[in-house]
Protein backbone atom coordinates (compact mmCIF):
# COMPACT_ATOMS: atom_id res chain seq x y z
CA UNK A 1 0.00 0.00 0.00
CA UNK A 2 1.61 3.79 -1.05
CA UNK A 3 0.88 6.46 1.01
CA UNK A 4 -0.85 9.09 -1.76
CA UNK A 5 -1.74 12.49 -1.59
CA UNK A 6 -3.72 14.43 -4.55
CA UNK A 7 -3.12 17.80 -4.88
CA UNK A 8 -6.77 19.47 -5.77
CA UNK A 9 -10.47 18.04 -5.54
CA UNK A 10 -11.17 18.62 -9.33
CA UNK A 11 -12.88 15.95 -11.19
CA UNK A 12 -9.66 14.51 -12.07
CA UNK A 13 -8.41 14.93 -8.97
CA UNK A 14 -11.72 13.06 -7.14
CA UNK A 15 -11.84 10.35 -9.81
CA UNK A 16 -7.97 9.15 -9.48
CA UNK A 17 -8.62 9.24 -5.52
CA UNK A 18 -11.20 6.69 -5.96
CA UNK A 19 -9.48 4.55 -8.53
CA UNK A 20 -6.23 4.69 -6.17
CA UNK A 21 -8.42 3.72 -3.01
CA UNK A 22 -10.25 1.28 -4.36
CA UNK A 23 -7.53 0.02 -5.46
CA UNK A 24 -6.15 -0.49 -1.67
CA UNK A 25 -3.83 2.43 -1.54
CA UNK A 26 -3.62 5.09 1.36
CA UNK A 27 -5.11 8.66 -0.10
CA UNK A 28 -5.17 12.02 0.84
CA UNK A 29 -7.17 14.86 -1.28
CA UNK A 30 -5.27 18.32 -0.37
CA UNK A 31 -7.73 20.93 -2.22
CA UNK A 32 -7.19 24.49 -1.26
CA UNK A 33 -10.37 25.95 -1.62
CA UNK A 34 -13.40 25.23 1.04
CA UNK A 35 -15.63 22.74 -1.63
CA UNK A 36 -14.95 19.97 -3.87
CA UNK A 37 -15.07 19.95 -7.60
CA UNK A 38 -12.84 22.53 -8.76
CA UNK A 39 -14.24 24.02 -12.19
CA UNK A 40 -17.03 21.87 -11.63
CA UNK A 41 -19.17 25.17 -9.45
CA UNK A 42 -22.13 25.50 -8.35
CA UNK A 43 -23.67 29.14 -7.63
CA UNK A 44 -26.45 29.88 -5.53
CA UNK A 45 -28.77 32.62 -4.24
CA UNK A 46 -32.43 34.27 -3.55
CA UNK A 47 -33.61 30.38 -5.21
CA UNK A 48 -31.60 30.61 -8.19
CA UNK A 49 -28.95 27.40 -8.64
CA UNK A 50 -26.63 27.50 -11.29
CA UNK A 51 -23.82 25.32 -12.36
CA UNK A 52 -21.08 27.57 -13.02
CA UNK A 53 -18.67 25.26 -14.96
CA UNK A 54 -19.73 22.67 -17.29
CA UNK A 55 -23.40 22.17 -18.50
CA UNK A 56 -23.20 19.12 -21.05
CA UNK A 57 -21.72 15.57 -19.65
CA UNK A 58 -20.84 13.08 -23.03
CA UNK A 59 -19.33 9.83 -22.83
CA UNK A 60 -21.52 8.55 -20.10
CA UNK A 61 -19.80 5.26 -20.27
CA UNK A 62 -16.09 6.88 -19.09
CA UNK A 63 -18.11 7.63 -15.51
CA UNK A 64 -20.02 4.12 -15.68
CA UNK A 65 -16.98 2.72 -16.17
CA UNK A 66 -15.37 4.88 -12.89
CA UNK A 67 -18.06 3.76 -10.67
CA UNK A 68 -18.18 0.02 -11.68
CA UNK A 69 -13.78 -0.22 -11.30
CA UNK A 70 -14.77 1.26 -8.07
CA UNK A 71 -17.26 -0.22 -5.75
CA UNK A 72 -21.05 -0.20 -7.62
CA UNK A 73 -22.57 1.22 -10.77
CA UNK A 74 -23.21 4.70 -11.58
CA UNK A 75 -26.99 4.53 -11.80
CA UNK A 76 -27.20 3.76 -8.43
CA UNK A 77 -25.68 7.32 -7.47
CA UNK A 78 -26.71 9.43 -10.20
CA UNK A 79 -29.72 9.96 -12.50
CA UNK A 80 -28.61 10.93 -15.60
CA UNK A 81 -30.96 12.15 -18.69
CA UNK A 82 -29.62 11.96 -22.03
CA UNK A 83 -30.84 15.34 -23.83
CA UNK A 84 -32.44 15.91 -27.14
CA UNK A 85 -32.16 17.56 -28.83
CA UNK A 86 -28.45 18.08 -27.75
CA UNK A 87 -28.31 21.89 -28.19
CA UNK A 88 -30.27 24.57 -30.48
CA UNK A 89 -28.54 26.83 -32.87
CA UNK A 90 -29.48 30.22 -34.15
CA UNK A 91 -26.91 31.86 -37.13
CA UNK A 92 -26.62 35.43 -37.99
CA UNK A 93 -28.73 35.27 -40.59
CA UNK A 94 -31.49 34.44 -38.53
CA UNK A 95 -31.88 30.27 -39.33
CA UNK A 96 -32.36 28.21 -36.36
CA UNK A 97 -32.46 24.53 -36.11
CA UNK A 98 -31.89 21.71 -33.62
CA UNK A 99 -29.51 18.96 -33.46
CA UNK A 100 -31.66 16.20 -32.65
CA UNK A 101 -30.21 12.99 -31.27
CA UNK A 102 -31.43 10.88 -33.44
CA UNK A 103 -28.81 10.64 -36.96
CA UNK A 104 -31.87 10.66 -39.57
CA UNK A 105 -33.76 13.51 -37.72
CA UNK A 106 -31.03 15.67 -37.27
CA UNK A 107 -30.08 15.01 -41.39
CA UNK A 108 -33.66 16.17 -41.72
CA UNK A 109 -33.38 18.99 -40.11
CA UNK A 110 -30.05 19.96 -41.81
CA UNK A 111 -31.91 19.70 -45.43
CA UNK A 112 -34.99 21.81 -44.44
CA UNK A 113 -33.84 24.59 -42.51
CA UNK A 114 -29.81 24.72 -44.46
CA UNK A 115 -31.22 23.30 -47.84
CA UNK A 116 -30.79 20.00 -50.02
CA UNK A 117 -27.81 18.36 -49.63
CA UNK A 118 -26.94 19.70 -45.74
CA UNK A 119 -27.60 16.28 -44.32
CA UNK A 120 -25.62 13.92 -46.35
CA UNK A 121 -22.65 16.37 -46.11
CA UNK A 122 -23.01 16.36 -42.46
CA UNK A 123 -23.21 12.64 -42.56
CA UNK A 124 -19.89 11.92 -44.59
CA UNK A 125 -18.36 14.31 -41.84
CA UNK A 126 -19.44 12.34 -38.99
CA UNK A 127 -18.71 9.13 -40.20
CA UNK A 128 -14.73 10.40 -40.76
CA UNK A 129 -15.22 11.64 -37.42
CA UNK A 130 -16.60 7.90 -36.20
CA UNK A 131 -12.94 6.70 -37.82
CA UNK A 132 -10.62 9.12 -36.45
CA UNK A 133 -12.33 8.60 -32.94
CA UNK A 134 -11.88 4.69 -33.26
CA UNK A 135 -8.27 5.19 -34.14
CA UNK A 136 -7.57 7.59 -31.31
CA UNK A 137 -9.67 6.26 -28.65
CA UNK A 138 -7.30 3.30 -27.46
CA UNK A 139 -3.81 4.74 -28.07
CA UNK A 140 -4.26 8.07 -27.19
CA UNK A 141 -7.41 8.97 -25.35
CA UNK A 142 -7.11 5.69 -23.04
CA UNK A 143 -3.28 5.34 -23.03
CA UNK A 144 -0.36 7.17 -21.39
CA UNK A 145 1.28 9.41 -23.82
CA UNK A 146 4.59 7.99 -24.57
CA UNK A 147 7.50 9.47 -27.41
CA UNK A 148 6.07 9.51 -30.93
CA UNK A 149 2.75 9.54 -30.09
CA UNK A 150 1.62 9.94 -33.79
CA UNK A 151 4.24 7.44 -34.89
CA UNK A 152 2.16 4.81 -31.83
CA UNK A 153 -0.76 5.56 -34.40
CA UNK A 154 0.78 5.33 -37.54
CA UNK A 155 2.54 1.47 -36.08
CA UNK A 156 -0.80 0.85 -35.19
CA UNK A 157 -2.87 1.16 -38.42
CA UNK A 158 -1.68 3.29 -41.54
CA UNK A 159 -5.51 3.73 -42.66
CA UNK A 160 -6.41 5.17 -39.50
CA UNK A 161 -3.53 7.55 -39.21
CA UNK A 162 -4.59 8.63 -42.44
CA UNK A 163 -7.96 9.27 -41.02
CA UNK A 164 -6.68 11.34 -38.53
CA UNK A 165 -5.10 13.71 -41.21
CA UNK A 166 -2.07 15.32 -38.93
CA UNK A 167 -1.05 18.15 -40.39
CA UNK A 168 -4.55 19.46 -41.18
CA UNK A 169 -6.40 21.80 -39.20
CA UNK A 170 -10.53 21.19 -38.37
CA UNK A 171 -11.27 23.96 -40.45
CA UNK A 172 -9.49 22.50 -43.30
CA UNK A 173 -11.00 19.40 -42.72
CA UNK A 174 -14.77 21.48 -42.50
CA UNK A 175 -13.79 23.26 -45.56
CA UNK A 176 -13.55 19.82 -47.78
CA UNK A 177 -16.96 18.11 -46.29
CA UNK A 178 -18.91 20.77 -45.81
CA UNK A 179 -20.29 23.30 -48.59
CA UNK A 180 -22.23 25.33 -46.10
CA UNK A 181 -20.94 27.78 -44.28
CA UNK A 182 -23.17 27.86 -41.17
CA UNK A 183 -22.23 23.66 -41.01
CA UNK A 184 -18.61 24.55 -40.86
CA UNK A 185 -19.64 26.87 -38.03
CA UNK A 186 -21.28 24.48 -36.41
CA UNK A 187 -17.44 22.13 -37.09
CA UNK A 188 -15.89 25.26 -36.19
CA UNK A 189 -17.05 25.39 -32.41
CA UNK A 190 -16.11 21.89 -31.62
CA UNK A 191 -12.25 23.15 -31.59
CA UNK A 192 -13.77 25.23 -28.49
CA UNK A 193 -14.19 22.34 -26.59
CA UNK A 194 -10.56 22.36 -25.90
CA UNK A 195 -9.73 25.43 -25.58
CA UNK A 196 -8.92 25.94 -29.25
CA UNK A 197 -8.91 28.16 -32.71
CA UNK A 198 -10.34 26.11 -35.31
CA UNK A 199 -7.58 27.35 -37.53
CA UNK A 200 -5.24 26.25 -36.09
CA UNK A 201 -6.57 23.01 -34.25
CA UNK A 202 -5.86 19.67 -35.55
CA UNK A 203 -8.88 18.04 -37.65
CA UNK A 204 -8.41 14.97 -35.40
CA UNK A 205 -10.88 17.06 -32.76
CA UNK A 206 -13.63 16.44 -35.05
CA UNK A 207 -13.66 13.05 -32.73
CA UNK A 208 -15.18 15.21 -30.58
CA UNK A 209 -18.64 15.45 -32.91
CA UNK A 210 -18.51 11.66 -32.73
CA UNK A 211 -18.07 11.09 -29.06
CA UNK A 212 -21.08 13.88 -28.25
CA UNK A 213 -23.17 12.04 -31.71
CA UNK A 214 -22.81 8.47 -30.73
CA UNK A 215 -22.90 9.01 -26.78
CA UNK A 216 -25.02 11.83 -26.43
CA UNK A 217 -25.66 14.91 -24.64
CA UNK A 218 -26.57 14.34 -20.78
CA UNK A 219 -27.55 16.42 -17.80
CA UNK A 220 -27.97 15.15 -14.32
CA UNK A 221 -31.19 16.72 -12.78
CA UNK A 222 -30.12 19.00 -9.68
CA UNK A 223 -26.98 20.15 -11.17
CA UNK A 224 -23.99 18.54 -12.84
CA UNK A 225 -22.08 19.68 -9.80
CA UNK A 226 -24.06 16.40 -8.72
CA UNK A 227 -21.70 14.57 -10.36
CA UNK A 228 -18.94 15.72 -8.14
CA UNK A 229 -20.68 14.95 -5.18
CA UNK A 230 -20.95 11.35 -5.91
CA UNK A 231 -17.72 10.65 -7.08
CA UNK A 232 -16.03 12.49 -4.02
CA UNK A 233 -18.32 10.26 -2.17
CA UNK A 234 -17.23 7.56 -3.82
CA UNK A 235 -13.22 7.99 -2.87
CA UNK A 236 -14.66 8.64 0.70
CA UNK A 237 -16.47 5.25 0.74
CA UNK A 238 -13.00 3.73 -0.43
CA UNK A 239 -10.99 5.25 2.31
CA UNK A 240 -9.82 8.35 1.11
CA UNK A 241 -9.71 11.60 3.06
CA UNK A 242 -10.39 14.91 1.73
CA UNK A 243 -8.91 18.26 3.26
CA UNK A 244 -10.70 21.43 2.65
CA UNK A 245 -9.10 24.79 2.74
CA UNK A 246 -5.71 23.00 2.33
CA UNK A 247 -3.24 24.26 -0.03
CA UNK A 248 -0.55 22.93 -1.61
CA UNK A 249 2.58 25.33 -1.68
CA UNK A 250 5.68 22.65 -2.69
CA UNK A 251 5.94 18.62 -4.09
CA UNK A 252 8.63 17.70 -1.41
CA UNK A 253 11.49 15.34 -3.02
CA UNK A 254 13.97 13.02 -1.27
CA UNK A 255 17.95 13.81 -2.09
CA UNK A 256 17.69 11.78 -4.99
CA UNK A 257 14.72 13.47 -6.67
CA UNK A 258 11.66 11.40 -5.90
CA UNK A 259 8.65 12.74 -4.91
CA UNK A 260 8.11 12.49 -1.17
CA UNK A 261 4.80 14.80 -0.10
CA UNK A 262 3.93 17.91 -0.17
CA UNK A 263 4.60 21.12 1.92
CA UNK A 264 1.50 22.63 3.11
CA UNK A 265 0.31 26.75 3.35
CA UNK A 266 0.55 25.84 7.01
CA UNK A 267 4.18 25.06 6.92
CA UNK A 268 3.06 21.14 7.73
CA UNK A 269 4.82 18.65 5.53
CA UNK A 270 2.47 15.77 4.51
CA UNK A 271 4.56 12.72 3.50
CA UNK A 272 3.58 10.28 0.87
CA UNK A 273 5.47 7.84 -1.87
CA UNK A 274 3.20 9.21 -4.43
CA UNK A 275 2.13 12.74 -5.42
CA UNK A 276 -0.97 12.90 -7.93
CA UNK A 277 -1.15 16.67 -9.08
CA UNK A 278 -4.28 17.95 -9.98
CA UNK A 279 -3.53 21.62 -10.50
CA UNK A 280 -3.35 23.29 -13.96
CA UNK A 281 0.13 21.67 -15.09
CA UNK A 282 1.65 25.04 -15.61
CA UNK A 283 0.90 26.06 -12.20
CA UNK A 284 2.52 22.67 -11.39
CA UNK A 285 5.65 23.08 -12.86
CA UNK A 286 5.48 26.91 -12.54
CA UNK A 287 5.93 27.15 -8.74
CA UNK A 288 5.02 23.48 -7.17
CA UNK A 289 8.11 21.73 -8.04
CA UNK A 290 10.97 22.41 -9.99
CA UNK A 291 11.87 20.58 -13.32
CA UNK A 292 12.79 22.88 -16.27
CA UNK A 293 11.78 20.47 -19.21
CA UNK A 294 8.48 20.28 -17.56
CA UNK A 295 7.99 24.19 -17.28
CA UNK A 296 9.26 24.71 -20.94
CA UNK A 297 7.05 22.33 -21.97
CA UNK A 298 3.92 24.10 -20.66
CA UNK A 299 5.26 27.21 -21.44
CA UNK A 300 5.88 26.21 -25.00
CA UNK A 301 2.31 26.04 -25.76
CA UNK A 302 -0.24 28.68 -26.47
CA UNK A 303 -2.76 29.03 -22.95
CA UNK A 304 -5.94 27.34 -24.06
CA UNK A 305 -9.05 29.94 -24.08
CA UNK A 306 -10.85 31.13 -20.68
CA UNK A 307 -14.73 31.95 -20.28
CA UNK A 308 -16.17 34.52 -19.28
CA UNK A 309 -19.55 33.73 -17.63
CA UNK A 310 -22.92 35.37 -16.70
CA UNK A 311 -25.54 33.94 -14.20
CA UNK A 312 -28.40 35.84 -15.11
CA UNK A 313 -31.65 35.39 -12.62
CA UNK A 314 -34.70 35.94 -14.80
CA UNK A 315 -38.49 36.31 -14.00
CA UNK A 316 -40.85 34.67 -16.13
CA UNK A 317 -40.40 31.91 -18.59
CA UNK A 318 -38.95 31.94 -22.26
CA UNK A 319 -41.37 30.03 -24.80
CA UNK A 320 -39.47 27.20 -26.63
CA UNK A 321 -36.47 27.52 -25.30
CA UNK A 322 -34.19 24.21 -24.97
CA UNK A 323 -31.78 23.10 -22.81
CA UNK A 324 -28.92 24.41 -24.72
CA UNK A 325 -28.78 27.02 -26.85
CA UNK A 326 -26.20 28.33 -29.12
CA UNK A 327 -25.80 31.62 -31.01
CA UNK A 328 -23.85 32.38 -33.81
CA UNK A 329 -22.16 35.80 -34.67
CA UNK A 330 -22.05 36.95 -38.66
CA UNK A 331 -17.76 36.80 -38.25
CA UNK A 332 -16.65 33.57 -35.85
CA UNK A 333 -13.46 34.26 -37.10
CA UNK A 334 -13.55 37.83 -35.35
CA UNK A 335 -13.73 36.13 -32.12
CA UNK A 336 -10.86 34.09 -32.63
CA UNK A 337 -8.87 36.63 -33.43
CA UNK A 338 -9.54 38.67 -30.32
CA UNK A 339 -9.32 35.99 -27.60
CA UNK A 340 -6.18 34.84 -29.01
CA UNK A 341 -4.45 38.30 -29.15
CA UNK A 342 -5.82 38.77 -25.62
CA UNK A 343 -9.24 40.90 -26.61
CA UNK A 344 -12.33 41.52 -25.88
CA UNK A 345 -14.81 39.44 -28.71
CA UNK A 346 -17.19 42.23 -29.14
CA UNK A 347 -19.77 39.86 -31.17
CA UNK A 348 -18.60 36.54 -29.85
CA UNK A 349 -20.61 33.20 -30.10
CA UNK A 350 -23.04 33.20 -26.84
CA UNK A 351 -23.78 29.78 -25.15
CA UNK A 352 -26.93 29.27 -22.86
CA UNK A 353 -27.73 26.38 -20.33
CA UNK A 354 -31.15 26.82 -18.92
CA UNK A 355 -31.96 23.56 -17.31
CA UNK A 356 -34.71 23.44 -15.62
CA UNK A 357 -35.95 22.20 -12.18
CA UNK A 358 -36.99 22.95 -8.50
CA UNK A 359 -32.86 23.55 -8.01
CA UNK A 360 -32.55 26.05 -10.73
CA UNK A 361 -34.69 28.76 -10.35
CA UNK A 362 -38.05 29.55 -8.42
CA UNK A 363 -41.80 29.00 -10.12
CA UNK A 364 -42.02 31.25 -13.49
CA UNK A 365 -38.26 32.36 -13.62
CA UNK A 366 -35.62 30.76 -15.47
CA UNK A 367 -31.53 30.61 -14.65
CA UNK A 368 -29.61 31.27 -17.39
CA UNK A 369 -25.85 30.40 -17.68
CA UNK A 370 -24.22 32.46 -20.45
CA UNK A 371 -21.11 31.84 -21.05
CA UNK A 372 -18.46 33.64 -24.25
CA UNK A 373 -14.89 32.13 -24.90
CA UNK A 374 -12.50 34.70 -23.47
CA UNK A 375 -8.86 35.91 -23.41
CA UNK A 376 -7.43 34.62 -20.13
CA UNK A 377 -6.45 36.81 -17.67
CA UNK A 378 -2.82 38.22 -17.37
CA UNK A 379 -2.57 40.93 -15.13
CA UNK A 380 -0.56 44.10 -16.37
CA UNK A 381 2.55 42.90 -13.91
CA UNK A 382 1.66 38.77 -14.28
CA UNK A 383 2.94 35.92 -16.35
CA UNK A 384 4.82 36.73 -19.57
CA UNK A 385 3.50 33.76 -20.83
CA UNK A 386 0.15 33.97 -20.54
CA UNK A 387 -1.08 36.64 -23.56
CA UNK A 388 -4.69 37.83 -22.49
CA UNK A 389 -6.27 40.93 -20.69
CA UNK A 390 -6.27 42.23 -17.00
CA UNK A 391 -10.15 41.14 -15.77
CA UNK A 392 -9.55 42.87 -12.67
CA UNK A 393 -9.93 46.47 -14.51
CA UNK A 394 -12.46 48.42 -12.70
CA UNK A 395 -15.70 48.35 -15.14
CA UNK A 396 -14.78 45.46 -16.97
CA UNK A 397 -16.51 42.81 -15.80
CA UNK A 398 -19.69 44.98 -15.97
CA UNK A 399 -19.26 46.72 -19.06
CA UNK A 400 -19.05 43.55 -20.98
CA UNK A 401 -21.74 41.67 -18.95
CA UNK A 402 -24.26 44.55 -20.26
CA UNK A 403 -22.39 44.27 -23.81
CA UNK A 404 -23.42 40.71 -23.76
CA UNK A 405 -27.00 41.09 -23.20
CA UNK A 406 -27.27 43.92 -25.12
CA UNK A 407 -25.90 41.21 -28.22
CA UNK A 408 -28.43 38.69 -26.88
CA UNK A 409 -31.55 41.47 -27.39
CA UNK A 410 -30.25 41.91 -30.78
CA UNK A 411 -30.34 37.61 -31.74
CA UNK A 412 -33.46 37.49 -30.54
CA UNK A 413 -32.87 36.91 -26.79
CA UNK A 414 -34.22 40.12 -25.02
CA UNK A 415 -34.18 39.61 -21.26
CA UNK A 416 -33.11 42.77 -20.35
CA UNK A 417 -36.48 43.44 -19.15
CA UNK A 418 -36.80 40.20 -17.04
CA UNK A 419 -33.08 40.92 -15.19
CA UNK A 420 -33.85 40.38 -11.48
CA UNK A 421 -30.00 40.09 -11.03
CA UNK A 422 -27.00 39.51 -12.36
CA UNK A 423 -23.74 37.50 -11.38
CA UNK A 424 -19.89 37.55 -13.15
CA UNK A 425 -17.36 34.85 -13.37
CA UNK A 426 -14.39 36.20 -14.85
CA UNK A 427 -11.13 34.86 -15.92
CA UNK A 428 -9.35 36.18 -12.68
CA UNK A 429 -12.03 34.76 -10.78
CA UNK A 430 -11.64 31.35 -12.59
CA UNK A 431 -7.74 31.68 -11.86
CA UNK A 432 -8.12 32.08 -8.27
CA UNK A 433 -11.08 30.08 -7.24
CA UNK A 434 -9.34 26.78 -9.59
CA UNK A 435 -5.82 27.62 -9.60
CA UNK A 436 -6.23 27.35 -13.52
CA UNK A 437 -3.06 29.82 -14.74
CA UNK A 438 -4.63 32.92 -16.08
CA UNK A 439 -8.32 30.58 -15.73
CA UNK A 440 -7.31 29.18 -19.06
CA UNK A 441 -9.87 26.39 -18.96
CA UNK A 442 -7.94 23.50 -20.92
CA UNK A 443 -4.46 24.48 -19.77
CA UNK A 444 -2.55 24.55 -23.17
CA UNK A 445 -4.64 25.09 -26.30
CA UNK A 446 -4.85 22.34 -29.18
CA UNK A 447 -3.71 24.94 -31.12
CA UNK A 448 -0.94 23.83 -33.60
CA UNK A 449 -0.77 19.95 -35.58
CA UNK A 450 1.57 19.06 -32.70
CA UNK A 451 0.05 20.60 -29.75
CA UNK A 452 -2.14 17.00 -28.46
CA UNK A 453 0.96 15.33 -28.16
CA UNK A 454 2.62 17.63 -26.76
CA UNK A 455 0.25 17.90 -23.48
CA UNK A 456 2.11 17.21 -20.21
CA UNK A 457 2.36 13.21 -19.90
CA UNK A 458 0.37 11.38 -16.68
CA UNK A 459 3.82 10.23 -15.39
CA UNK A 460 6.30 13.36 -14.66
CA UNK A 461 10.10 13.06 -15.48
CA UNK A 462 10.26 13.42 -11.28
CA UNK A 463 10.02 9.69 -9.99
CA UNK A 464 6.76 9.47 -7.98
CA UNK A 465 4.95 12.30 -9.41
CA UNK A 466 1.46 11.96 -11.82
CA UNK A 467 -0.11 14.68 -13.88
CA UNK A 468 -4.30 14.02 -13.95
CA UNK A 469 -6.91 16.70 -15.19
CA UNK A 470 -7.47 19.07 -18.15
CA UNK A 471 -4.12 20.16 -18.49
CA UNK A 472 -2.22 17.15 -18.84
CA UNK A 473 -2.66 14.19 -21.20
CA UNK A 474 -5.43 13.24 -22.72
CA UNK A 475 -7.22 16.66 -22.25
CA UNK A 476 -9.73 18.68 -20.88
CA UNK A 477 -13.55 18.25 -20.32
CA UNK A 478 -15.36 16.16 -18.29
CA UNK A 479 -14.91 12.60 -19.79
CA UNK A 480 -11.30 13.56 -20.49
CA UNK A 481 -9.99 14.40 -17.28
CA UNK A 482 -11.78 11.04 -15.80
CA UNK A 483 -9.93 9.32 -18.41
CA UNK A 484 -6.70 10.34 -17.57
CA UNK A 485 -7.25 9.27 -13.59
CA UNK A 486 -7.84 5.81 -15.42
CA UNK A 487 -4.59 6.08 -16.81
CA UNK A 488 -2.93 7.26 -13.71
CA UNK A 489 -4.18 4.64 -11.65
CA UNK A 490 -2.87 2.40 -14.18
CA UNK A 491 0.51 3.74 -14.24
CA UNK A 492 0.72 3.61 -10.31
CA UNK A 493 -0.88 0.37 -9.87
CA UNK A 494 -2.51 -1.91 -7.10
CA UNK A 495 -1.35 -1.67 -3.47
C1 LIG B 1 -17.10 27.80 -17.81
C2 LIG B 1 -16.71 26.37 -18.07
C3 LIG B 1 -17.52 25.57 -18.87
C4 LIG B 1 -17.18 24.24 -19.10
N1 LIG B 1 -18.04 23.45 -19.83
C5 LIG B 1 -17.80 22.12 -19.91
C6 LIG B 1 -18.80 21.24 -20.41
O1 LIG B 1 -19.91 21.66 -20.78
N2 LIG B 1 -18.51 19.91 -20.47
C7 LIG B 1 -17.32 19.41 -20.04
O2 LIG B 1 -17.12 18.19 -20.09
N3 LIG B 1 -16.36 20.22 -19.53
C8 LIG B 1 -16.57 21.56 -19.44
N4 LIG B 1 -15.65 22.38 -18.86
C9 LIG B 1 -14.31 21.84 -18.54
C10 LIG B 1 -14.31 21.05 -17.24
O3 LIG B 1 -14.92 21.78 -16.22
C11 LIG B 1 -12.87 20.77 -16.83
O4 LIG B 1 -12.14 20.18 -17.90
C12 LIG B 1 -12.77 19.85 -15.63
O5 LIG B 1 -13.75 20.12 -14.66
C13 LIG B 1 -11.37 20.03 -15.06
O6 LIG B 1 -11.14 19.13 -14.03
P1 LIG B 1 -9.70 18.96 -13.43
O7 LIG B 1 -9.61 17.57 -12.89
O8 LIG B 1 -8.66 19.35 -14.41
O9 LIG B 1 -9.62 19.91 -12.17
P2 LIG B 1 -9.99 21.43 -11.90
O10 LIG B 1 -11.44 21.61 -12.03
O11 LIG B 1 -9.09 22.34 -12.63
O12 LIG B 1 -9.65 21.49 -10.34
C14 LIG B 1 -8.35 21.63 -9.83
C15 LIG B 1 -8.50 21.70 -8.33
O13 LIG B 1 -7.20 21.86 -7.75
C16 LIG B 1 -7.29 22.81 -6.70
N5 LIG B 1 -5.96 23.38 -6.50
C17 LIG B 1 -5.27 24.15 -7.37
N6 LIG B 1 -4.06 24.48 -6.85
C18 LIG B 1 -3.99 23.89 -5.62
C19 LIG B 1 -3.00 23.85 -4.61
N7 LIG B 1 -1.83 24.47 -4.75
N8 LIG B 1 -3.26 23.14 -3.48
C20 LIG B 1 -4.45 22.49 -3.33
N9 LIG B 1 -5.42 22.50 -4.26
C21 LIG B 1 -5.20 23.18 -5.40
C22 LIG B 1 -8.32 23.80 -7.19
O14 LIG B 1 -8.87 24.58 -6.16
C23 LIG B 1 -9.34 22.89 -7.86
O15 LIG B 1 -10.33 22.44 -6.98
C24 LIG B 1 -15.98 23.70 -18.57
C25 LIG B 1 -15.17 24.49 -17.76
C26 LIG B 1 -15.55 25.81 -17.49
C27 LIG B 1 -14.70 26.65 -16.58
Amino acid sequence: MARVVVIGAGVGGLAAAARLAAAGHDVTICEQSSRIGGKLGWYERDGYGFDTGPSLLTMPGVFEDLFTATGGPLHAELDLRRLDPIASYRFADGTTLAAHADDDTFAAELDERLGAGAGSDWRRLADRAARVFDAAEEPFLSSPVRAGGLARLAWASPGDIAAVAPGRSLRGLGRSYLRDPRLRMMLDRYATYSGSDPRRAPAALVSVVHAERRFGGWYVPGGLRRLGEAIARRAEDRGARVLLDTRVLRVTRTPGGRADGVRLADGSQLPADIVVANVDAAALYGELVDDRRGRRRVQRATRSMSGFVLLLALSGRTPGLGHHTVTFPADYDGEFDAVFAGRLAEDPAVYLAVPTGPACAPPDSEAWFVLVNAAPHAPAAGRPDVRGLDWDQPGLADGYARHLLDVLAARGFDVRSRLRWYETITPADLARRTGSVGGSIYGGSSNGARAAFLRPPNAARVPGLFLVGGSAHPGGGLPLVVLSAGIVAGLVGPA
